[in-house]
């Protein structure tokens, strides 16, 4: 067993943008996300958040998905 060669694996202190925090498995200590399971739309049900500033066009537009 080489344990040496893996990273250290944090129980990850993760804050949200919208100010939601949560703990995760990770190789970082603490992570920042802008989107989480509390305030993605997907989750909420609204899709305000992301269609805001276009963030699903772009995302769709450069991975050439077609909108639905
Ligand atoms: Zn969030």
């Amino acid at each position: 067993m080489k344990l040496d060669i893996q990273p250290k694996y944090y129980q990850a202190k993760v804050t949200c943008h919208c100010g939601n925090t949560f703990t995760t498995g990770s190789t970082k200590p603490e992570i920042r996300v802008e989107i989480c399971s509390k305030c993605h739309p997907f989750y909420t049900g609204t899709q305000k958040a992301t269609r805001a500033d276009g963030r699903i066009e772009k995302f769709n537009k450069k991975y050439g998905i077609k909108n639905a």
